[in-house]
């Protein structure tokens, strides 16, 4: 799955993994996992993940070629969030040669920019019980304040639209040369991030074939 933050890249993966009854890989996932199970790279992993750092792109690549280790992959998997960069793909042509699994799809995920930071700007969140709401699509009952445990919501500093705009720069420079390496390949396929909720499951579907 390849697409900016907040297209809906993570909502895709999961419908395709009920579709298809594939396990949804992420990189968070897969580094949580590698340190509970405290194997040679979720501990190197842990070493810089305790110090608020930001993990090293050779460590991640050695914890995704830990993961496909397990057999939960042999029948298909949809990775989610890793590669993101160009690096990331080449270790992952190499894992994937290794291990004789073929990448038989890229789900690109396309949104405007301007859409993004206006879908992102309006999400709040609970700071106390972490709920997530959206001014338009999921308001809380009462104006700023959370259904569920009633502290007052905040806005992520994520959330505001000048660091939204960066990290949609960040994304466009590093996944550029990903999304032409798999367009190259003939891997790509291209969904619209505005395709409403309801009619995504046979959108997908379709497009999967
Ligand atoms: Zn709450």
């Amino acid at each position: 799955m390849l697409g900016p933050p907040g297209s809906g890249k993570g909502t895709r993966a999961h419908i395709i993994s009920e579709l298809y009854d594939l396990p949804v890989i992420t990189t968070g996932d897969m580094l949580r996992t590698a340190v509970a199970e405290g194997t040679e790279c979720g501990k190197i992993a842990k070493s810089y993940m305790d110090k608020g750092e930001l993990v090293p792109d050779d460590i991640v690549n050695g914890v995704v070629r830990e993961r496909f280790q397990k057999p939960d992959v042999e029948d298909g998997f949809i990775l989610d969030g890793f590669p993101r960069s160009k690096g990331q793909a080449d270790a992952l042509d190499q894992i994937l040669e290794d291990n004789n699994i073929e990448l038989t799809h890229v789900i690109l995920v396309v949104l405007d920019d301007k859409v993004i930071v206006e879908r992102l700007s309006k999400r709040r969140s609970c700071p106390k019980c972490g709920e997530i709401y959206h001014l338009e699509s999921k308001p809380p009952k009462k104006q700023g304040v959370c259904d569920v445990c009633g502290a007052a919501l905040i806005q992520r500093d994520d959330d505001k639209p000048d660091v939204i705009k960066h990290r949609l720069e960040v994304y466009a420079e590093q996944t550029k040369p990903l999304i032409k390496k798999y367009r190259d390949q003939g891997l790509i396929l291209e969904t619209s991030g505005v395709i409403p909720m309801d009619q995504l499951r046979d959108h997908l579907k379709e497009l999967l074939g």
